[in-house]
């Protein structure tokens, strides 16, 4: 199961103050609405991740450089997305050291690829607009559950946050610490568990990103947001359009905003659950 690309999205309200414990059965508070049809597939549809002609020629005649250039301003800027330090941080790291070397050609493409073990690096509008959401400053706290390749970790570490992010699959813990070490990224702290638990001893932390889709929000994740910390999550059935969630804690509550229909790789338990 792939992560599909999606098109911005078509709404965003404000659901309603909810207080932790109802959270927990958040996706029960999802609005009820019709699933959007990501990049013109059937919701839910597997990506077929093949690169087109387009793409294959582009990065090939350009460099990486130009093609990263145009995945800021074509698939980032041209949606919408604007917070200057965010485009920044995309236009800064090499995306395509991120990915397995037979989809180099496609690293900039707009879409999510494979990176072994079942598993996805998400689309770049969708890194560039999870990252926008959580609003970040320099010398904040960050978790990220979910490393897969370690990209989403690197666009954190550029915007100068202390970050931390924890991958479940041991390989893929390896092989990003390794490539974020390499990449000068040494600072990012990469633990290999199950992230359902966060990372109590670096609690609280002023943002919270997770990159897999469980089908609600983790209890220990809420409880590890420090007071006006925000935290964004997909939730949602495996294999199944989800709901990408903003929670912002506010005097001990939290206030959920949906941010539209996303499809992420499933959010999987240690106990194989
Ligand atoms: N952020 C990644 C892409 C995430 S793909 C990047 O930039 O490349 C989702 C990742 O979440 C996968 O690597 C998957 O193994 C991991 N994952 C799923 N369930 C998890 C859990 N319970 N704890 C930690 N990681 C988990």
């Amino acid at each position: 199961m792939f992560e599909v690309a999606i098109h911005p999205p078509r709404r965003r309200f404000v659901c309603r103050t909810l207080s932790l414990a109802v959270c927990l059965s958040l996706a029960g508070c999802a609005p009820a609405s019709q699933p959007v049809s990501p990049g013109g597939e059937s919701p839910g549809a597997v990506q077929t991740v093949v690169a087109s002609g387009e793409d294959r020629a582009a990065v090939a005649g350009e460099g990486f450089m130009n093609a990263r250039e145009r995945m800021v301003t074509d698939q980032i800027e041209g949606r919408g997305v604007d917070d200057p330090a965010v485009l920044v941080a995309m236009r800064a790291v090499p995306r395509h050291r991120f990915v397995p070397d037979e989809f180099l050609d496609q690293a900039y493409a707009d879409h999510p690829l494979p990176i072994g073990y079942g598993q996805t690096i998400s689309q770049p509008y969708i890194v560039a607009l999870m990252t926008e959401a959580l609003r970040l400053k320099p010398g904040e706290h960050v978790l990220e559950i979910g490393t897969g390749s370690g990209y989403q970790a690197a666009i954190l570490a550029e915007l100068g946050v202390d970050t931390y992010t924890i991958e479940i699959i041991p390989e893929l813990a390896q092989q990003a610490e390794a490539r974020l070490a390499e990449l000068g990224y040494s600072d990012v702290h990469v633990r290999q568990a199950d992230g359902y638990f966060g990372w109590e001893e670096n609690a609280p932390f002023d943002a919270i990103i997770v990159t897999a889709a469980p089908d609600h929000l983790p209890q220990p994740l809420a409880n590890q947001l420090a007071n006006g910390g925000r935290l964004i999550i997909p939730i949602g059935p495996p294999g199944a359009v989800q709901s990408l969630w903003l929670f912002e804690k506010l005097d001990g509550q939290l206030q959920a905003s949906n941010l539209g229909e996303v499809v992420f790789v499933p959010f999987t338990r240690s106990g194989g659950q």
